[in-house]
């Protein structure tokens, strides 16, 4: 008989994922524990986790799947999931993701593992596209100026709203809106109004609105019910009283339809998931929001412009950068940080793909459809309203509402139920086509309606016609860029092209300090594209969701396991969403125990800028509180301020561990010290990465946290968004999680805080898949070597750089805070010269000038192998001797690879060199692969000239010459 195989951590079988996973092998991992000085990984662990918050009880999710297990697994969960054809329209439509964006986007880790492009010139290909994204929308709307993503339809309305706010010269705090924008809309509107002190009006704007009441209007067009209105008379009256137009407009629609711009919008929001973006069940999909000239400097989210590199040759980078990156703190209108760039990024290579005849005639066919329909339906007796619509037919049918919805589900397909009262007296139903309706989808609903009809018979008595006077006339996407791409071939080229131009994690590492660029496994993202995930419409009925049920269900738990919470919503679609949502909370909590006016907010220096932005958001008076100099918050600053705000203190936000990368040790006091004064404890759980497995937060003190799932929880950033932002809750704040309209009819304390229920719940299966697969004490492991990895480089860099901010024990955390500041002071090297520099190297810059100005915090995450942190130490190094070279007087920083970095091809074929330091010194540095370099697509990018000189949509074409 066979002795049964041992198996240890050394002889894991091929299939054990967190061997995959964790970057640094065993054998690694035992060097790198010498090299930091620890006698052991646990050691080292207690070294840094302060022992009043260590955790020792394993949260009990099982042990690890392998890949192929949980593969199979989820393939389960997908089967309970039923695709049927939903026509419920409300903002969400069947689309046709062309197979080579999605095989090469979507699919692509060159585009999905890319970080936000604040380095332009390593993300020139994904800021062209975004540029496209930005052409599209304002070629659609009319408008000359738009940003390149935000969260969800309903959020960019409220982001319309708050602009208005502040834009308009009226003075009225009232809001109107439309009755007939969809109702998830007005959900949210409401939701983000209150805090701000504002009111939601709402009705028919023809017939209710008094345009001095209010600081601006917003209307949906086509509408919800699918009429196509004329707004042009109400515009005017706005815009007399001083207020402010918003339109939310539906792209393909916009191909048809006069575009708000001509109508005299100030600003256009929507969805753009009809353009290639499956509905996943609610998200992810780019929103979209473009505004006239005059609003582009007050307008939320990123915006991508043109400038020049330091050869003078063009290049995009994101605009008016310093204003997100503080997010304006406190003054902050908006707290949107991560948004949708690889859902925009599909959007616009649809538009590229298609063109703009290829966009119309997908709308004319949409049309077409929805007139044959209506046809058809009067036919069988049936009244939908005479005026033309564009894709969408909306009936009123009284007691046979039920009878026919049931018809048309055994037919397979959902139709939108519309209760009495909404759309006319009786009970409606809504029917929206799409691009993927064909004239079967047509009659199988005729039959729903109780007749058997012909297409073809019907489709003479259509009334194909939109409105005489809201008949597009003007030419959009005129640029060659959404003409040249027409083959698949062409198509195909076009995106390895821009991704070549790009770094992302498929090429090296990312050391993000606070962004936590892990691995974003494969099999992970696998799932993600199963029709049985991607094509279910939000609003479907629950029993077609069984799948997502059991998922949502057990992530919930995992994450309320894995952070010591009593309960967990998924609804948050961004960690800035899920730290309003956390703050609403915390605020309904104090009015539902008579304490409304509790509302000072305490936030720590170093903290993100999202955290003030979302407090000022949640109508919260922020109050600083300072850090020491060891870049722990200042306890007695935390009690003082506390103590002085006593009975008006609603909470503390507290980053744990610090933005400055440290455990605190402190922290229990510090939730005590709050407590102790009736405030809550927000626990910002960007930093999750060096707690799961170890620590607690929801055990230690914190009453609520968000999880950035795209940080900690395996979702890539996808340059720049989607993420998701759950947050876990104890017990006695879990009645004001949020709720939404189609869940619980809008009865819950607080309201709606995104469009969709479970937020973007189609990437869920990406975290859900990773904790499966990596059990218990796989993701306790990961911790320990994230922790392991960020010392191991403290270390090795400590003799080069000073490492700001270190534990008593002279340990950090899982990032670490490098500071080249003296040498400024010496030398005059700037930390973008390193950040700059490095890309010369062949890496990304770690985050610079967060939360420290001046220097670069290090994440290096567990997935880092040691050969991989060993290259970008040594890359630091080398860097640090370049900076020396200075030093002693060889060159000045002007005449320094440095300062030129990065160096491009035009460097390497430059005939008129004359530098102080060769050519190979610039694109070759030290232990450079001439086989494998990577280069920049453009010179360091002028950033003063492009805010100067702002284009935002594609440049024409002149402007590439030479
Ligand atoms: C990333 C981050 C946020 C914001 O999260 P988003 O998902 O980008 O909205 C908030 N706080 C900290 C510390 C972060 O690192």
């Amino acid at each position: 008989m066979n002795a049964p195989i041992r198996m240890t951590t050394t002889d894991a079988p091929a299939t054990d994922f967190v061997r995959r996973h964790v970057g640094p092998s065993p054998r690694d991992i035992d060097v790198m524990v010498e090299a930091v000085g620890a006698r052991s990984l646990d050691a080292l662990i207690a070294d840094v986790i302060p022992a009043s918050i260590g955790d020792k009880r394993p949260p009990a999710l099982g042990a690890a799947l392998s890949e192929t297990a949980a593969l199979a697994r989820l393939r389960e969960i997908a089967a309970k999931n039923q695709v049927f054809v939903s026509l419920i329209g409300q903002g969400y439509h069947g689309t046709v993701l062309p197979a080579v964006i999605q095989r090469n986007v979507l699919e692509n880790p060159a585009w999905y593992t890319a970080y936000t492009p604040y380095q332009p010139e390593i993300s020139q290909g994904r800021l062209e596209a975004l540029m496209n994204f930005q052409t599209l929308v304002t070629d659609l709307t009319g408008l000359p100026i738009a940003n390149a993503s935000l969260l969800d339809e309903a959020t960019a309305a409220a982001e319309a709203m708050a602009l208005a706010k502040r834009s308009a010269g009226a003075k009225a705090t009232a809001f109107f809106v439309d009755a007939a924008v969809h109702p998830q809309t007005l959900a949210v509107l409401k939701t983000r109004a209150e805090p701000l002190g504002l009111s939601i009006v709402t009705g028919a704007p023809e017939r209710d609105l008094d345009p001095a009441a209010v600081f601006g209007v917003l209307v949906q067009y086509p509408d919800t019910y699918g009429a196509v209105r004329d707004f042009r008379g109400l515009v005017d009256r706005v815009h007399a009283a001083k207020g402010l137009v918003a339109f939310a407009a539906d792209p393909l629609a916009l191909t048809l339809l006069v575009p708000p711009g001509e109508l005299g919008a100030d600003i256009a929001i929507g969805s753009m998931q009809r353009f290639g973006v499956p509905m996943g069940y609610g998200g992810p999909h780019a929103a979209y929001m473009a505004v006239r000239k005059g609003l582009e400097r007050t307008m939320p989210g990123r915006l991508v412009g043109l400038s020049v590199d330091a050869r003078g040759n063009p290049a995009y980078r994101l605009a008016l950068q310093t204003r997100e990156q503080h997010i304006r703190r406190e003054k902050a209108t908006s707290n949107i940080c991560t948004a949708q760039v690889l859902l925009a990024v599909i959007s616009s290579m649809y538009a590229v793909y298609h063109g703009p005849e290829g966009l119309t005639e997908i709308a004319r066919r949409v049309h077409r459809h929805a007139a044959v329909l209506a046809a058809g339906l009067r036919a069988l007796g049936f009244t939908p309203p005479s005026a033309p619509v564009f894709d969408t037919v909306t009936v009123p049918v009284g007691s046979r509402q039920s009878e026919i919805l049931e018809k048309a589900r055994a037919e397979k397909i959902n139709l939108r139920a519309i209760p009495a009262g909404a759309f006319g007296d009786a009970p409606a139903i809504g029917i929206s086509v799409d691009e993927t309706t064909d004239e079967a989808v047509v009659e199988a609903v005729w039959r729903a309606f109780g007749g058997t009809l012909r297409y073809d018979e019907m489709a003479g008595e259509a009334d194909v016609r939109l409105p005489a006077g809201l008949v597009r006339t003007s030419a959009f996407l005129t640029h060659p860029v959404f003409h040249r791409y027409r083959s698949e071939t062409e198509m195909l080229r076009y995106l390895r092209k821009l991704s070549d131009r790009d770094l992302a994690l498929d090429r090296a590492m990312i050391p993000l300090g606070s962004c936590t660029m892990k691995l974003n496994a494969t099999a992970e993202m696998i799932p993600i594209t199963w029709p049985e995930f991607s094509d279910i419409h939000p609003f479907a009925p629950a029993e077609q969701a069984q799948g997502y049920k059991v998922l949502l269900d057990e992530l919930e738990k995992m994450l309320a396991a894995l952070t010591g919470y009593d309960a967990v919503s998924l609804q948050p679609n961004a960690g800035s969403q899920g730290e309003f949502a956390g703050l609403l909370a915390i605020r309904a909590y104090h009015a539902s125990r008579g304490e409304p006016h509790r509302t000072v907010c305490l936030i720590p220096s170093s903290a993100h800028g999202t955290n003030p932005a979302s407090a000022a958001m949640a109508g919260m008076q922020v109050v600083v509180v300072a850090c020491d100099r060891d870049g722990n918050v200042d306890l007695s600053d935390l009690e003082a301020k506390a103590t002085q705000h006593g009975d008006k203190l609603a909470c503390a936000m507290i980053t744990y561990p610090s933005t400055h990368g440290v455990f605190e040790e402190h922290i229990r006091e510090m939730c005590e010290i709050v407590h102790a004064h009736g405030g809550q404890v927000y626990l910002d759980g960007a930093n999750l990465n060096a707690q799961v497995g170890l620590s607690r937060p929801g055990a230690y003190g914190a009453d609520v946290s968000h999880i950035n799932l795209h940080k900690t929880f395996c979702i890539p950033h996808g340059g720049g968004g989607p993420g998701m932002g759950p947050i876990g809750v104890k017990a006695h704040l879990a009645p004001f999680l949020p709720g939404h309209p189609a869940l619980d009819g809008g009865t819950t304390p607080v309201g709606a805080v995104s469009a969709a229920p479970y937020g973007s719940a189609s990437i869920l299966p990406i975290s859900y898949t990773y904790v499966l697969m990596m059990g218990d004490a796989g993701l306790k492991r990961a911790t320990e070597v994230a922790i392991l990895s960020a010392n191991y480089i403290a270390r090795r860099l400590g003799p080069h750089y000073p490492v700001l901010y270190k534990n008593h024990n002279g340990r950090v955390a899982h990032e670490c805070i490098v500071d080249p500041r003296a040498l400024k002071e010496t030398t005059g090297v700037t930390v973008d010269d390193i950040a700059k520099r490095l890309i010369d190297y062949g890496f990304h810059a770690p985050t610079v000038s967060f939360p420290v100005a001046g220097t670069l915090m290090i994440e290096p995450t567990e997935s880092e192998s040691k050969h991989e942190l060993d290259r970008f130490i040594d890359a630091m190094i080398a860097i640090r001797q370049e900076i020396a070279a200075v030093a002693a007087g060889r060159l000045t920083i002007e005449q320094s690879p440095l300062r030129h970095a990065p160096h491009t091809v035009h460097d390497l074929a430059d005939d008129a060199w004359d530098r102080a330091y060769t050519r190979s010194e610039a694109v070759f540095p030290a232990g450079v692969s001439r086989t494998d370099k990577y280069f920049a697509a453009v010179n360091r990018v002028d950033h003063v000239h492009g805010d100067r000189n702002l284009i935002c949509s594609c440049p024409p074409i002149e402007a590439y010459a030479g």
